[in-house]
């Protein structure tokens, strides 16, 4: 099957509420044409030098959105234009985003990453370390970051019901948040969460955006 009649059979698969960001990490340049002459325009990568890189070459009207581990010393190279930074794992993270942001002159919206697998592998934060982030005058301070939400990956595993409560927790985490930090701010409002394997689960457990790459562009040549 090809990449555009994939997309349509993920699309018409998810209520028209939930966004599909395409995960295109390691695929070239042509398979990301070939989606985004099937309209898809939102398109997720893992390494900000492939995401640097890319952003140069192709349409600018695509959104990108960075899904992976992000170090402080790389912010810089997708300040301007990255749409959505997906990983939020500290608070010095997202400071040196509010600066470079503020640099690029933009506002940009950023993810909590929640560690809800419990296997050990995963970045990310735990309810307790969020709460005190977005209570620090650091962060009420911070001008150029906005938080959109929540993401999180589930345990890489055939236990459906595992996935299935790993995704609920998240929608907790996200409903506890939102009434102590964000009850009166729409923005608030993103739930990243299903990927290939799990994004049928994660839609029913409340996912408001899915990150889908294998199911779409194929499987990777290497492990990523
Ligand atoms: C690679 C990746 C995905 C997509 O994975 P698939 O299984 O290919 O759909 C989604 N989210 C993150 C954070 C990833 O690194």
């Amino acid at each position: 099957m090809e990449i555009s009649e994939r997309i349509k059979q993920v699309k018409s698969g998810l209520p028209a509420s939930v966004k599909l960001v395409a995960v295109s990490k390691t695929k070239p340049n042509e398979d990301i044409m070939e989606a985004y002459r099937a309209g898809q325009k939102s398109f997720g990568e893992n390494k900000v030098q492939d995401l640097a890189l890319k952003y140069e070459e192709l349409p600018k009207d695509i959104e990108w959105h960075l899904i992976g581990h992000l170090q402080t010393n790389k912010v810089k190279f997708i300040a301007p234009f990255v749409s959505m930074i997906h990983a939020i794992d500290s608070l010095k993270l997202l400071m040196v985003i509010d600066k470079e942001a503020k640099k690029a002159g933009r506002v940009i919206p950023c993810l909590l990453q929640f560690h809800i697998a419990e296997e050990e592998t995963k970045f990310g934060l735990n309810q307790k370390e969020a709460v005190e982030l977005l209570s620090s005058d650091e962060f009420k301070n911070a001008t150029n970051v906005r938080i959109a939400g929540v993401m999180g990956m589930a345990t890489f595993t055939d236990d459906t019901v595992q996935v299935r409560r790993e995704f609920a927790g998240l929608k907790s985490t996200f409903e506890i948040l939102k009434a102590k930090f964000f009850a009166n701010d729409d923005s608030f409002c993103e739930i990243s969460m299903g990927m290939s394997d799990d994004y049928r689960i994660a839609v029913q457990e409340g996912s408001t955006m899915v990150r889908i790459g294998s199911v779409i562009f194929g499987a990777r040549n290497y492990q990523v």
